[in-house]
C-alpha cells in the first residue's frame, strides 16, 4: 500500500446531472423502507442512469490515480476484464464497527467522489462492510459530509489521505504488520497477509535484492506503478539504511565556523525521515534520551535494520 493522491473529481461531479442525480438518490433513499433497502437487488435511481452507470464515469480517474494498481493490496487490477470492483472507503450498504452494525452508514456517500476507490475482487470482499471507530461515539450522524465527518477517527487507512508506511511494517518474507492501531486493523480487515499475496510481495523484494546485488538499475521496481511497491520500498530502506558522510559533531555556534553537512535524497518513504531522527538519537546520547525524553528508539524510527 502507498500513498495515492485523490485528483480533482471529474466534470460530471460540476454537472447539473450531477446535483440532479444526488438530489434524487437522496430522496429515494430517505423514502425507501431500511429492509427494502438492504435488499440485493435494491439499487437507487439517479437521472444519469443507474448509479453503476454514474460511478462508471469516474472509472477511467479513478484507474489513472491508483496507476492500474488496488487502492490497497496494489494488484494490477485486471481491467480487461473489468475484475476491479468500484468500492467505497466508507461502506455504503450498512457500516460494520467493534460495537454494532450500523445500517443506516453511508449510503448518502455513494456518489461522493473523496469516498470512491477501485478495489480487486479479494479486498473488496474481504472489506464488505467494516468501518471500524476508535471511538465508536464519534460516528457521524446520517447524512454528515466533509468537515462533519472529520470527527470520525476510523481504524481503517485511506491511501487516498493516510501515509500507509507510517502505519505499516512490510518484512523481507513479503508479511506485513501494523506499526500503529490503524495499521493492525487495516492489515487485519483486509487480509493482508494472503498468501498469494505474500508470496508476490516477497518476490518482489526479491528481485530487488539481485538486481542490487548485480548492480543494476532498480528504477523499475521502485516506480510507483509497480505492483507492491511498497513493501519493495521498505525493503530498498532496510538495505540503505547504512549511511556514508562526514563525522557529526555538534556545530560550533560560537566562532561562525562551518559545520559538515550531509545532503539526503530519495523517493517519498525511503527513509530519509528515518536517517535524521537515528542522527538526532545519537547526538543525544542513550542517557540524555532515557533520563529526558523518555523516548525509545523504536518509537521513533520508521525503519530499523534487523539485529540493530
Ligand atoms: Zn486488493
Amino acid at each position: 500500500m502507498i500513498r495515492i493522491e485523490r485528483p480533482k473529481a471529474p466534470d460530471i461531479y460540476a454537472s447539473k446531472a450531477y446535483q440532479q442525480a444526488q438530489l434524487e438518490f437522496d430522496a429515494h433513499y430517505r423514502d425507501t423502507d431500511l429492509k427494502v433497502r438492504q435488499q440485493k437487488s435494491f439499487r437507487a435511481p439517479s437521472s444519469s442512469g443507474s448509479v453503476e452507470r454514474f460511478l462508471d464515469r469516474t472509472r477511467t480517474r479513478l484507474e489513472a490515480a491508483q496507476l492500474g494498481k488496488c487502492a490497497y493490496c496494489e494488484t494490477s487490477l485486471d481491467l480487461t476484464l473489468r475484475a476491479a470492483e468500484h468500492d467505497h472507503y466508507r461502506p455504503a450498504r450498512g457500516a460494520r464497527g467493534h460495537d454494532a452494525f450500523h445500517d443506516e452508514h453511508y449510503w448518502w456517500l455513494v456518489l461522493e467522489w473523496d469516498n470512491l476507490m477501485l478495489l480487486c475482487p479479494r479486498c473488496s470482499m474481504a472489506k464488505g462492510s467494516w468501518f471500524p471507530l476508535a471511538d465508536e461515539s464519534t460516528r457521524a450522524a446520517v447524512g454528515a459530509r466533509g468537515q462533519d465527518l472529520a470527527g470520525e477517527e476510523p481504524l481503517l487507512l485511506d491511501p487516498f489521505v493516510d501515509e500507509p508506511s507510517e502505519h505499516l511494517r512490510f518484512l523481507d518474507d513479503g508479511s506485513v504488520s501494523g506499526r500503529t492501531v490503524r495499521g493492525r486493523t487495516t492489515v487485519e480487515i483486509l487480509n493482508l497477509n494472503r498468501p498469494d499475496l505474500r508470496q508476490q510481495r516477497a518476490s518482489r523484494i526479491d528481485a530487488l535484492y539481485r538486481t542490487l546485488d548485480l548492480g543494476q538499475d532498480v528504477a523499475t521496481l521502485l516506480a510507483p506503478a509497480s505492483p507492491y511497491v511498497g513493501a519493495a520500498r521498505a525493503a530498498m530502506a532496510r538495505r540503505n539504511l547504512t549511511v556514508d558522510g562526514p563525522p557529526v559533531e555538534p556545530p560550533d555556534t560560537g566562532t561562525g565556523g562551518q559545520a559538515p553537512w550531509l545532503l539526503l535524497l530519495g523517493e517519498n518513504a525511503v527513509g530519509k525521515s528515518s536517517v535524521l531522527q537515528a542522527l538526532v538519537l545519537t547526538l543525544m546520547g542513550r542517557e540524555a534520551l532515557e533520563a529526558q525524553a523518555h523516548v525509545s528508539p523504536m518509537d521513533v524510527l520508521r525503519y530499523v535494520r534487523e539485529g540493530d
